[in-house]
């Protein structure tokens, strides 16, 4: 079952909230952002796609390239070329607010309204993923119109999910969710109890690596796991040898990952047109991702490192973090 994310928060003072914010300020942690200090502290997945990113030389900024914050799917080229995110001044905005009745408001007040989003951490695990997949091309606008790289696109995006779906599995507690409500496109985890209870009996790396799959069909307009696909995706498990699963876990995986597969089709048919249509693919982009990507990972000679990587981030390898969040 999907269980809204953001907690009641009708007793949190702004002024509070606001400290927090300044008291989980360090190294690695971006003043501006809402939340991103403490998001650090406290969310072992929004903090791994963080040191992962600065591992990369992946830097963070609030000027505006490509404008970006006009039409951010527009911009990932730009962005990806860049490894430069972008993010707004939202904690500057909200402490302007705090400042014209100090002490007086409370997070209530920012039900409707409040300052806008960043998207730090979708954006990135999407330089991420790009970095580990595409290296370092020249040209990134032609490198991502290659017609045999129409995989690795989508597990870019898949990543960028799969890291947000499990950094809101770790959310606990009003403040964390109201900080994590405004750093990220996720508002709902369904199946968090199972995802919790496959983590901590098969590890984190297999379920990451199976979320991300999940993910990746899905954006291949697949709306349910079969069974077939969810074995294909267990022979193709790059991290090393796999535990058992019974027959009756493989039924439960499966449902749980169809669970996380239920975003808006139309939503994703229109953002996938965007986005390959400006790259050169054709604009029936349900024939462009007909073909089965598990298919096309299997013949790449090179994804199975660069995935073993890219999950390997997610999980804090070697040691096999929780999704729960204590
Ligand atoms: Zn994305």
């Amino acid at each position: 079952m999907s269980q809204p994310l953001t907690a009641r928060s009708a007793d949190i003072s702004l002024a509070e909230l606001l400290a927090l914010h300044q008291r989980s300020h360090g190294s690695a942690r971006l003043l501006q952002n809402l939340g991103d200090g403490f998001l650090y502290q406290k969310n072992p997945f929004f903090r791994r796609i963080r040191d992962a990113a600065r591992a990369r030389g992946i830097g963070f900024t609030l000027q505006d390239p490509g404008d970006y914050f006009a039409f951010p799917l527009v911009a990932l080229d730009t962005v990806l070329a860049a490894r430069r995110v972008p993010y707004r001044a939202n904690y500057a905005a909200l402490a302007a607010f705090e400042r014209t009745r100090p002490g007086f408001f409370t997070l209530a007040d920012l039900q409707k309204n409040r300052p806008l989003p960043n998207y730090v951490l979708h954006e990135s695990a999407h330089v991420v993923a790009y970095r580990e997949l595409f290296g370092r091309p020249r040209d990134t606008h032609a490198a991502l119109s290659e017609p045999s790289k129409l995989v690795h696109i989508v597990l870019g995006e898949a990543y960028a999910m799969t890291a947000e779906y499990f950094a809101a599995c770790a959310v606990s507690g009003p403040v964390h969710a109201w900080f994590f409500s405004i750093n990220s496109y996720r508002h709902r985890v369904p199946a968090k109890k199972a995802v919790g209870e496959f983590v901590s009996r098969f590890g984190l790396p297999l379920v990451v690596w199976l979320v991300l799959i999940a993910f990746l069909e899905n954006n291949f307009f697949v709306e349910r796991l079969a069974m077939k696909t969810l074995e294909r995706a267990l022979e193709l498990y790059p991290l090393g040898k796999l535990p058992h699963i019974s027959r009756a876990d493989r039924v439960r995986l499966c449902r749980a990952l169809s669970a996380l597969m239920v975003m808006n089709p139309e939503f994703r048919e229109d953002t996938a047109r965007l986005f390959l249509t400006m790259h050169g693919y054709r604009r029936n982009i349900r024939s462009v991702l007909s073909a089965e990507p598990l298919d096309s990972i299997a013949r790449d000679a090179n994804l199975p490192v660069q995935l073993t990587r890219l999950v390997g981030t997610l999980c804090d390898r070697p040691s096999n973090g929780r999704v729960g969040q204590k």
